[in-house]
């Protein structure tokens, strides 16, 4: 393993072993800290946890277990990815995991860019643009959670860290890996053991990449790996996402209510395709809809995909929510989705995209999904994976988790076809 990668959420972590495999890597992900030594021939293994908004304490702890395990498990660097947008509270995430992360690694410089330019995110003079606008401008301003008031992300890692917190600016990053490398050395003379870095395009990826091959942590988006694979000879090919053939039938299960996903279930059902959907107020006023669903795809299941939804539009939604609460509607409506998910797959399906960050933790978990191998991209952050034979797939399953906004409008019908 050359690569060892912590990522604070479940879909942040399919971004990011999406990116190393883009780039030549072949990538293991694990659904929480993994009990078994990982596979001989994967370059990176990528953990993924739920530490983003838990208590700090908790987020340090399972964070240095698994940075422990990463190490005893041969890994050369470790990547602890965060949100692009760099979600967190002055009280933490990302500062406390961080340097205790640098406790254990002994790691005496970490260079942190969350910058993704691919998907809008840019970080200038340690400022964070989402789009055209500063982070502090973006719907991120009135997250629920991590609402983000400070764009200057120098100020926002300082807050939560012990050690100084500094940058590396586009200008030194315009002037190549040597210039970075040098400012590096130069911040480290000066007691600066921490450093945001500038980053507006690939380009700057890429170059920075190469500067941060001898560091042993570094905390980012899942931009900065498209630069890291480089370092360890990997260059790009068709062989790090190779997968085993598909087989068995196609579902969607959809339980994401963005906009996108509301386009892709229009589209699929405007195409023809068989669908069945879920009404979550049904279900709670004590109807078997997941009876009623695998009774439903028993005749259906053949060639085609077919799709099962709660996907609703924010008013049915809204409306949904009024009824039962926010939570518990969004509990019974996942419950009811990965039920479905696993009574599907006893059915013979071998090949499901889920869509819907919740949903897709739901449904791996009622799967008892323990680690997946990452292969090809369908579209950006949404690759497919194919799961360990101990899941309740005994060949193990084809699986694609979609976060809600990704995706084109045709996504449903188009990812059964990078698997033909
Ligand atoms: P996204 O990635 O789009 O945010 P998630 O799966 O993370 O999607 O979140 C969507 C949430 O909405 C889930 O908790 C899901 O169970 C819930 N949900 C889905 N359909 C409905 C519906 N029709 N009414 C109420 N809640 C719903």
């Amino acid at each position: 393993m050359y690569l060892g990668c912590i990522a604070d959420d479940f879909t942040g972590a399919t971004d990011l072993a999406n990116n190393l495999v883009r780039s030549g890597m072949r990538v293991v992900q694990t659904i929480g800290i993994p009990t078994e030594p990982p596979p001989a021939d994967a370059d990176a293994v990528v953990i993924a946890l739920k530490t983003r908004t838990i208590v700090p304490d908790a987020a340090v702890a399972e964070s240095l277990q698994a940075g422990r395990w990463l190490r005893a498990n041969g890994a050369r660097q470790v990547y602890f990815k965060v949100c692009s947008t760099f979600d967190s509270t002055d009280e933490g995430n990302i500062g406390p995991v961080t340097e205790a992360l640098m406790d254990e690694l002994g790691a005496n410089f970490v260079p942190v860019c969350p910058a993704f330019p691919e998907n809008q995110r840019t970080i200038f003079n340690g400022y964070l643009f989402v789009g055209n606008g500063l982070l502090s401008e973006s719907s991120m301003r009135n997250h629920p959670l991590t609402p983000m008031h400070d764009p200057n992300l120098v100020r926002v890692m300082q807050r939560q860290c012990k050690r100084q917190v500094g940058l590396i600016d586009h200008r030194t990053v315009h002037a190549g890996s040597g210039a970075v490398k040098e400012r590096i050395d130069l911040l480290r003379q000066s007691g600066t053991e921490l450093a945001i870095v500038d980053a507006t395009s690939d380009e700057d990826l890429l170059i920075m990449g190469r500067a941060f091959a001898g560091v042993q942590l570094l905390v980012a988006g899942s931009g900065v790996a498209l630069g890291l694979p480089q370092n360890f000879g990997i260059a790009p090919s068709s062989q790090s996402s190779q997968l085993p053939a598909a087989r068995g039938h196609k579902a969607i299960v959809s339980g994401s209510c963005s906009v996108a996903s509301n386009e892709q279930v229009a589209t699929f059902k405007a195409r023809g395709y068989a669908s069945f959907a879920i009404h979550p107020l049904r279900a709670a006023k004590g109807e078997d809809l997941v009876g009623a669903c695998l009774e439903w795809a028993k005749s259906r299941l053949g060639n085609e995909p077919i799709l099962i939804y709660a996907t609703a539009e924010p008013q049915a939604v809204k409306e949904t929510q009024a009824i039962l609460g926010v939570q518990a509607a969004g509990e019974l409506t996942e419950h009811i989705l990965s039920s479905i998910a696993a009574g599907l797959v006893a059915q013979g399906v071998g090949q499901l995209v889920v869509a819907g960050g919740e949903t897709s933790g739901a449904c791996v978990k009622a799967l008892g999904v323990t680690s997946m191998r990452i292969g090809p991209q369908i579209d950006p952050g949404v690759p497919w994976c194919h799961t360990g034979e101990n899941t309740a797939a005994p060949q193990g399953l084809h699986i694609a988790l979609k976060s809600g906004n990704f995706g084109t409008s045709d996504f449903f019908t188009k990812a059964f076809g990078v698997l033909a």
